[in-house]
């Protein structure tokens, strides 16, 4: 193994065993060994998940006149994903080792080093054992509503949020009397029941996604497309995810999804190579065409300036949760060095951190420290709402803990609070730099910095 690859597999693993000890992310059903591909999320997790789930809510959907938020079923009835052609089409080519059982993805598996053609190998990456045919694999979670468990009763876990929102086109329609462009925009699970899990929340097979539909005159499909490119960008700035890291690729003809006829995918630098973190999709009026035929319901748009009613079409930003978390955790994870000690943080920007700020009182046995600290807690509390108390072990373990979870400040309660000068010590996450700040002073300054 190359000593890049050994650091890059670290970096992974202390990313993983953090965010275990600490209380972000566990793997799902430990004590009964697990299961690839799902994750429980614990109260910093939440936290964390939220603040970037409401910031592209914020972003995308109430600061925004022309797009609705929808909540849509998960479990799907079998129609609309026969009719979007997931039913048929959403498969990956699966390839089985004949010795080991393994199974991959075939578009996943190494190139034959043997052969500059781009040839997939077709040896086991984990035994060296022959592989199998490459075979259709369907990736959709199926469920059966009502007590019969037969074909009529079957129904698909949504593979993606999207089709909820196409099946409710002409609900928004009605209700509202939108002028195009306008989007339908929501955040949810889905399923895909996933070949090979791997990396962490890269792949896994109960995801959450935040997408929106952007129906458009089929003439203006490109601004639009420009227009939610610089969306999804500075989404990724405004959550703190490394924009140095992020690069752009034009899916080719050939590779985009059936639906697509162009699509973007936002790459990161994850530890474990240049993947997609985000797409962009130009699914034309594919999705609410077929609808329309399926169902027999008409999905067609009356323009004041169109004298036929026609069909929108569609553009797609879909941003994975699971996905912007795990990059926001990679690019803000730092090891230095403080005052002559190594030391872990998470580097986030205020507005994702889970926790904002930590109340300490220097000593936790002198009950006039912990009962101003107490006050001070439920003042900034109250303002604050993520704030955290802690008086377990000294300061300096303390600091350790808040760094690792990525809190931008502490304030500590000391002596010299109660009895002489009514002001507290404030430090900084990144500087380690400490000041007093008066009491009374103290909601302004934060507010300022966060
Ligand atoms: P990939 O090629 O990596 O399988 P995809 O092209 O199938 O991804 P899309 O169908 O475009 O992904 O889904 C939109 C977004 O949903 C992705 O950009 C990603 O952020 C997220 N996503 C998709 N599949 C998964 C998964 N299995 N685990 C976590 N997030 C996912």
């Amino acid at each position: 193994m190359t000593k890049d690859k050994e650091q890059k597999d670290d970096l992974m693993e202390k990313i993983v065993s953090l965010c275990k000890r600490r209380g972000f992310i566990y793997p799902s059903f430990e004590i009964y060994g697990g299961l690839a591909g799902f994750y429980d999320y614990g109260p910093l997790g939440v936290a964390l998940k939220k603040n970037i789930t409401n910031l592209w809510w914020k972003q995308f959907v109430t600061d925004r006149e022309d797009v609705y938020g929808i909540d849509s079923a998960l479990v799907t009835k079998k129609e609309v994903l026969q009719a979007s052609g997931h039913a048929r089409g959403f498969a990956d080519m699966l390839s089985e080792c004949e010795k080991c059982k393994h199974r991959f993805r075939a578009d996943q598996l190494p190139e034959r080093s043997d052969l500059k053609s781009g040839k997939r190998s077709d040896l086991c990456p984990e035994c060296g054992g022959k592989l199998g045919e490459a075979r259709q694999f369907y990736m959709m979670l199926e469920t059966h509503i009502g007590a019969a468990e037969d074909e009529a009763s079957l129904a698909y876990l949504r593979p993606e949020t999207a089709q909820g929102i196409f099946t409710n086109f002409k609900n928004i329609v009605d209700s509202f009397h939108p002028k195009l462009p306008f989007g339908i925009a929501q955040i949810g699970k889905a399923f895909r029941n996933e070949i090979a899990p791997r990396d962490f929340l890269f792949r896994v097979r109960e995801l959450e996604q935040m997408e929106v539909e952007y129906f458009v005159k089929e003439a203006d499909w490109k601004p639009a497309f420009e227009m939610w490119r610089k969306e999804v960008l500075s989404f990724i700035e405004a959550i703190g995810i490394d924009a140095k890291k992020v690069s752009e690729l034009e899916v080719a003809d050939g590779d985009r999804a059936h639906y697509s006829r162009r699509t973007i995918d936002f790459e990161f630098e994850f530890p474990f190579g240049r993947k997609e973190l985000y797409g962009l999709a130009y699914r034309t009026d594919y999705d609410l065409r077929n609808h329309e035929n399926a169902s027999g319901v008409s999905q067609k748009f009356l323009d004041e300036d169109i004298d036929e009613p026609f069909i929108p079409h569609v553009i797609e930003p879909s941003l994975g949760v699971g996905r912007s978390l795990l990059a926001v955790l990679l690019s803000a994870y730092t090891e230095d060095e403080m005052n002559g000690e190594p030391r872990t943080y998470l580097k986030f920007k205020p507005s994702v951190a889970p926790v904002k700020i930590a109340v300490f009182p220097l000593l936790k046995n002198k009950p006039e420290l912990v009962a101003k600290a107490r006050e001070v807690y439920g003042v900034l509390k109250k303002e604050f709402g993520a704030v955290m108390f802690d008086d377990n072990g000294n300061i300096g373990k303390r600091y350790r803990r808040q760094d690792e979870i990525g809190t931008p400040f502490c304030v500590t309660v000391d002596f010299d609070t109660v009895e002489k000068d009514q002001a507290v010590t404030v430090r900084d996450r990144d500087s380690g730099k400490q000041e007093r700040v008066m009491i009374k002073k103290l909601f302004e300054f934060l507010n300022d910095k966060l």
